[in-house]
């Protein structure tokens, strides 16, 4: 268990965060001490691990497989022009040992999939998901369900963005309650366009909810779904029901 001395350089730094009375120092401890698996280092991912980073989390691990190109410098913020053709986990653990040196960074750079997941999410009570596509969001339910884990997931296409906050520790509504196929459809912010200022939204918040999930913070959002539009800045929250059909019935009630 790392510790926050009053003598000591992260007491400075979190000072603006640890004199709130929600947070103190006991709540900047629990930060400190964390573990959160951020699947996906793309639009919501960057803005995600910035907040995470800087907020003191103090053990973070990043999934991804891809390497960083000229159409990632719009909305990812990790990375720079002269990060091209690099691995994006590698740059964005660089970035995350600038912010922080003290800050545990596991990365894996394999695709997420049902004969990793295990073993990559195991040491991780708080998941998020900022992947793009429906396969990999229902590998991630399906799991994080299963395993009683924290799962804050985002998604963002044109000029909406959708925010979930599943507390599986709980009996609560999974992404297949809200969405329980494929949508023929399909669309992604590679065919579809994507604002940029909409992903620096959708990853902050959810960087925020990670953060009271943390501090134990009752969020109105838990179980809930939070639709939001960047262009009329309108947020708005629907209230998530168990689906009765679904295919995690048996696990969630
Ligand atoms: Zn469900």
């Amino acid at each position: 268990m790392k510790k926050i001395s009053t003598k000591g350089e992260d007491y400075q730094k979190y000072y603006k965060q640890l004199i709130l009375k929600k947070i103190g120092i006991i709540g900047q401890r629990k930060i400190i001490n964390s573990k959160v698996l951020v699947i996906g280092a793309g639009g919501l991912g960057c803005p995600l691990i910035l907040y995470l980073a800087y907020s003191g989390v103090g053990n973070i691990g990043i999934v991804d497989h891809d390497i960083i190109e000229i159409s990632n410098l719009s909305r990812q913020i990790l990375f720079t022009k002269r990060d091209i053709g690099k691995k994006k986990v590698i740059v964005a653990k660089k970035i995350i040992k600038k912010i922080n040196n003290k800050i545990t960074v596991d990365i894996y750079k394999n695709k997420i999939d049902k004969n990793n997941i295990d073993q990559i999410g195991k040491n991780y009570p708080i998941i998020c998901d900022g992947t793009d596509n429906f396969k990999t969001r229902y590998l991630i339910n399906d799991y994080c369900i299963k395993n009683k884990k924290i799962l804050i997931s985002a998604a963002i296409n044109k000029f909406d963005g959708q925010l979930f906050n599943f507390d599986f520790r709980n009996k609560s509504a999974c992404f297949r309650c809200f969405m329980p196929q494929i949508p023929n459809d399909e669309v992604n912010c590679q065919s579809d366009g994507i604002m940029t200022t909409l992903a620096g939204m959708a990853g902050s918040l959810q960087a925020n909810e990670v953060i009271k999930s943390i501090l134990n913070i009752k969020s109105k959002k838990k179980g809930n779904l939070l639709i939001f539009n960047s262009l009329n800045s309108d947020f708005r929250t629907v209230k998530l029901l168990k689906n009765p059909d679904c295919k995690n019935k048996n696990l969630h009630g």
